[in-house]
């Protein structure tokens, strides 16, 4: 197998794009304005997703729920969306503020993006969209996506916030979408029901169209319905849509690591030929760990985590967030996201899972490589 040579890219801009998209709830309070706490408990899972390898881009909703105390309520029904927009006016810098404050707290800044729908349809406007999240990403910067609320009406709006996520995560590139909402994912009957059961995952190819959806709430645009459609648009192209409540702890991690909400798998097709042109133009030469037969006979047999105990030689050097081969017999079996540094690897390799935080100051993960990011040779 060949790679290309590759120049150094910032190390930002080789990790995997996931799209966050949060519900006003999960960014404000019920009653109207901004919630510090609810932003800082989500900014402290962006921070986790990064140290496993991932680069969020947020899509974040709550302008509007944000401004609205600050203003007089309509009295008549048609002045409804003005006090809509300007409350979206009053609350997006609010939100904006409250983001800036949090993210300065861990060192990362942020950008925002107001859009509305005809920016996606024009091809100028769309190729500026993408130039300047692809800038914002190669700089460690934060996208921040929201609704350009105060202009948008209804020929031009987008719609709802989960639209809005799916137009990012194509504009994007990214390989996952994530719909934080109150819900923990989707259920066979009203998730307030007792018997409720949840679904862990469901194929791209299965049909939930029986399915009835619990009321959404009275705050923000979208509900079930619309996270669905989200749901049909994305994942034939083999992106991964996860929808999981913001109400649990770590909500971020533990949807990522396959503990809670529903996770609606996209086309593993589509999905190995994205990864491949991805992983394989910029996995690096120089750099790879050797593994032995137990861990390259479980890495062929289905998709799992490359574990640190399977590695015997780590060669070369490289970074958290570099590509690096995997190698057995001097042959190259897979390719993937490290989330080690070379010298973390050389520290914890032929070490249990469970030995790593105290082997490392800086143990964060559990895996050297994880199963969504390795690429294995039979997909090639
Ligand atoms: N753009 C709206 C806001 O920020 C939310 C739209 C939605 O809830 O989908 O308030």
């Amino acid at each position: 197998m060949c790679f290309p040579k590759i120049n150094y890219i910032k190390i930002s801009y080789m990790k995997m794009r996931i799209v966050i998209k949060v519900g006003s709830l999960a960014v404000t309070d019920e009653k109207g304005g901004v919630s510090y706490s609810k932003i800082s408990a989500l900014i402290k899972e962006f921070v986790a997703l990064r140290n496993r390898g991932f680069f969020p881009i947020l899509v974040s909703s709550g302008a509007i729920n944000s401004g609205k105390k600050l203003l007089k309520q309509p009295e008549e029904k048609k002045m409804m969306i003005s006090f809509q927009q300007a409350s979206a006016a009053v609350g997006q810098p609010l939100l904006m503020k409250t983001y800036v404050d949090v993210l300065q707290e861990v060192g990362i800044s942020c950008g925002q993006i107001l859009v509305t729908h005809e920016d996606f349809k024009q091809r100028k406007r769309f190729l500026n969209i993408r130039n300047t999240i692809n800038c914002l990403i190669e700089n460690d910067i934060l996208p921040i996506v929201n609704e350009n609320d105060t202009v948008s009406f209804e020929e031009i709006s987008v719609g709802d916030n989960d639209q809005l996520a799916v137009m990012i995560t194509e504009v994007t590139d990214a390989e996952k979408l994530i719909l934080l909402t109150e819900a923990d994912g989707l259920f066979n009957k009203n998730p307030k029901d007792p018997d409720a059961k949840r679904f862990d995952e469901i194929d791209y190819k299965d049909d939930f169209s029986g399915i009835k959806f619990a009321a959404k709430t009275s705050v923000g645009r979208g509900g079930m319905d619309t996270k669905l459609k989200a749901v049909r648009k994305l994942t034939p192209n083999g992106i991964d849509v996860l929808i999981g409540s913001f109400l649990t702890p770590s909500p971020l991690v533990r949807l990522i690591e396959g503990k809670g909400g529903t996770l609606f798998k996209g086309n593993p097709e589509k999905l190995t030929s994205r990864k491949k042109t991805w992983l394989s133009t910029i996995v690096k030469n120089d750099a790879w760990c050797v593994v032995d037969q137990g861990c390259y006979e479980a890495i062929m047999k289905a998709t799992t985590s490359l574990l640190p105990v399977g590695i015997r030689k780590v060669h070369g050097v490289f970074k958290r967030g570099d590509v690096i081969q995997v190698k057995y017999k001097n042959k190259t079996i897979a390719v993937g996201i490290s989330e080690f540094d070379h010298k973390e690897l050389q520290i914890i390799k032929g070490k249990k899972s469970s030995d790593i935080s105290s082997l490392l100051e800086h143990g964060a993960s559990k895996v050297a490589i994880h199963k969504d990011n390795l690429l294995v040779k039979t997909d090639f």
